[in-house]
Order: structure tokens, then sequence, then C-alpha cells
């Protein structure tokens, strides 16, 4: 077996560094290294590089170019309100990625291992972290097949490789999101790959998003089968708030049938609300009737996306056969909830972790080498202090 390990990670740093442009639009500018490392079915992982940020040269006849074998996760590091860098549940990450991975047929590798590679590259690029709390450092994980041929096989070469982008917010206004929802275009099906992040699976939406602006919506509201569930947002999983048709409140998000991503903002929402205990929180079937007559009716108290990339983002409108669904959105109370208790534990820390779920996801002694647990009725915190002394906090789970 062979695995990619951290203790063999190479560094080599720019010797030019750029000047820190302000946060603009969404992933279009990068920090100054990145980490690549390298695969092939005879010889296993090479060692893990960080290196200067750059052009990578890639055979014209890839697989990950000529049939899309390739795959991403996105997370995000916070500059915390007492200037420690925290990521969010970031063996979610992991998992998720080695399962796209093994759907894509790609080797598997080491979670720990690429995940203190990545605290390393962040490490490094710290100065990039935004101070600020609405924007934050994206990092943007990315598997591809680099075996140059044009047959369609199982890859027996590849190339992990991790790039960082300071962001800001995501949509550019703060207002509710406007969905447009036809069933004519489906962005997964039952037995594809909806539940993974393949590029593919975005790609293929494009057409439907643009349709979208040209009804006046800024995002798609996927629907599925034909008594056309809700199922996605744009790329956000979506939640609804209502007093559902038994007459009971309720906080309902589509369950993980194979063609929801399954998202970890998705995943930390469910159990926020659940801890909560003030109402339902499930995970059903939500199709297009139900939510026009809740809407008719007057059942619907809010709705929203969520997901790395906005946290969470209010939907004000429903835009489905002619109709024009007006979603209350001016005193959106969950949604605002869920987004302050979720910046909370990102940026502040303050968070009631329980050693339950640490032990039982974590049991891998070798998970992190470093990690000392301070542990506290309110917080507990898994620090990595670095060689250097830098203390690096990474939530791996939290909630009593
Ligand atoms: C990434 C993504 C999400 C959100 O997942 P998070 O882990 O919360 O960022 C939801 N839906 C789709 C289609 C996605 O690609």
């Amino acid at each position: 077996m062979f695995v990619n390990q951290a203790a063999d990670l190479v560094i080599q740093l720019s010797s030019s560094l750029k000047t820190k442009p302000d946060v603009g639009e969404f992933g279009i500018v990068f920090t100054d290294h990145m980490l690549t490392i390298e695969w092939t079915a005879t010889k296993g992982w090479k060692a893990p590089f960080i290196r200067p940020f750059g052009n990578l040269a890639l055979h014209p006849a890839s697989t990950s170019l000529q049939n899309a074998i390739q795959l991403f996760e996105g997370l995000k590091a916070y500059r915390g309100d007492d200037n420690q860098l925290r990521l969010f549940r970031p063996m979610l990450n992991m998992k998720r990625m080695a399962y796209s991975a093994w759907r894509a047929c790609l080797p598997a590798f080491d979670q720990s291992e690429l995940l203190e590679c990545i605290r390393r590259l962040v490490e490094i690029e710290q100065d990039w972290v935004p101070h600020s709390d609405v924007a934050s450092l994206y990092i943007r994980p990315t598997f591809v097949s680099t075996e140059p041929s044009l047959g369609v096989k199982k890859p027996i070469r590849a190339l992990l490789y991790v790039i960082l982008s300071p962001v800001g917010v995501y949509f550019k206004t703060t207002d509710a999101v406007s969905l447009w929802a036809d069933p004519k275009y489906i962005r997964a099906w039952k037995g594809g790959t909806g539940d993974c992040k393949m590029g593919g699976n975005y790609g293929c939406s494009m057409l439907a998003q643009h349709e979208a602006v040209d009804y006046g919506c800024q995002q798609v509201l996927w629907l599925y089968g034909d008594d056309h569930q809700i199922t996605e947002a744009g790329t956000m999983n979506v939640f609804l708030h209502w007093i559902n048709e038994n007459g009971d409140e309720e906080l309902a998000t589509p369950p993980l049938d194979g063609i929801i991503l399954p998202g970890v903002t998705r995943r930390s929402i469910l159990e926020l609300g659940r801890k909560w205990g003030e109402f339902a929180v499930t995970e059903r079937y939500i199709t297009m009737d139900q939510l026009c007559s809740a809407v008719k009716q007057q059942r619907v108290k809010e709705m929203f996306g969520c997901g790395t990339a906005c946290m969470v983002c209010p939907i004000g409108r429903v835009v489905y056969q002619g109709q024009d669904l007006h979603i209350p959105h001016q005193d959106a109370k969950v949604t605002s909830r869920i987004a302050k208790e979720l910046t909370d534990i990102q940026v502040g820390g303050r968070t009631n972790i329980h050693m339950h779920e640490y032990m039982q996801t974590h049991t891998d002694a070798r998970c992190f080498p470093y990690s000392s647990v301070t542990a506290g009725r309110t917080s507990v915190c898994f620090i990595l202090p670095s060689p250097s002394g830098f203390c690096f906090h990474v939530l791996i789970a939290y909630f009593e």
C-alpha cells in the first residue's frame, strides 16, 4: 500500500511574493504557493510538494481533459477574533474527496496525511487569510487523471493538487436570491454522480444557469422526478422552514439518496437544528406541489441555500411554471440564527465540542500527529502547533 506521507513533504518557497489584492470576485486571485502530489499505479504516491503557484503541464490527451476523470473539494480557513486560523470540520471534506475519488476510479489516499499537507500549505500562506469576518481563504483540493490516453479506462497516472484563493462574500448582493425551477434540466440522477464533487456535474449545469438569468433569476432550483422534487439550489443544498402538511413546524432538507451532494454545511445545520430541539428537523422529500400550496397558504416561513462558499443564502423567490412564488425573507430568523451560530464556530471557536464524535471518527492515532486538546465546558479545539510554534486550530467536531 502506497500512501502520501506528510512527513516526506518537500517545500520550495517562492522567491517573489505577490502583493495581496483586495478580495473581489470569487475564486480569481490565488496565493503564492500550491501543493502538488503525483501518483502512478506502479510507484504509488510521490512525496508531497509545496511549491510556487504556477501552471500545470498536462498532456493534451490527459483523460481528465478528455473524459472528465477529475474531482475537487471546497473548504475554508477562517481567521478568528483571536487571530487563530481554523478549518471547519475538514475531515468531512477529506472523506467526501476519498468517496469522489473512488467513484472516479482515481486512487485512494491517506486522508489525515493530506489534511496535514493542507494545514502546512495554509500555514505557509497564513498572511493570505483575510483579517475580516466576512472574508476567508478558500481551499480547493483538486484531483485529476494525468494519463495521456484517448482510451476510456481507469487511470494509471494522476495528480492531486491544492490551490488557495482569498474570498469574500459569494453573492454580490446580500439580498435573498431568486430561483428558476424547470424540470427540463436535471442536475443529477439515481446511480449518477450527483453526490460527488466532480467537475462534470457543474460544467453541464451552465446552460440552465444562463436560462435562469434569462428568466430574471440568479440560480437554478434543481428538480427531480415526475413529482418535481426539490433537490438543490445552484451549487447549494436547500432547506425549507415551514409549517408542513400536517401542521407541524419543520426545518426540512431533501435526504441523501444519491442525487444530493452531502454538504458539510447541510450536515452542520441539521445537527444545530436538532440540538436546538425547537421544531422538527427532517430529511425528507419536498415536491413543488407541496411548496406551491404552502406558499399560497402562507405556511412557508423561510427557505435558504447553504454551502461553504456562501454559508447560508436566503431564498426570496421561486419562478416555476409561470408562477412567481414569493418566499418570506425580510425577517428570516432561522437563516440568520444559523449564520450567526456557524460564524461563531468558524471565526470565534466558540463551540460545544464533545469528545464522542472525535473518538468515533478519529480513532486513528496518526490522524493528528501534533494534536493536543484543550477541553473546556464550552470550547474544545484541536490545536495543531507547527514546528514554528504557530497554532492552528482544526475544528473537527462540535456540538454537545
Ligand atoms: C459543494 C456543494 C454543496 C455544499 O457543500 P458544503 O460541503 O456545505 O460546501 C452543495 N451542493 C453542491 C452541488 C455542491 O457542489
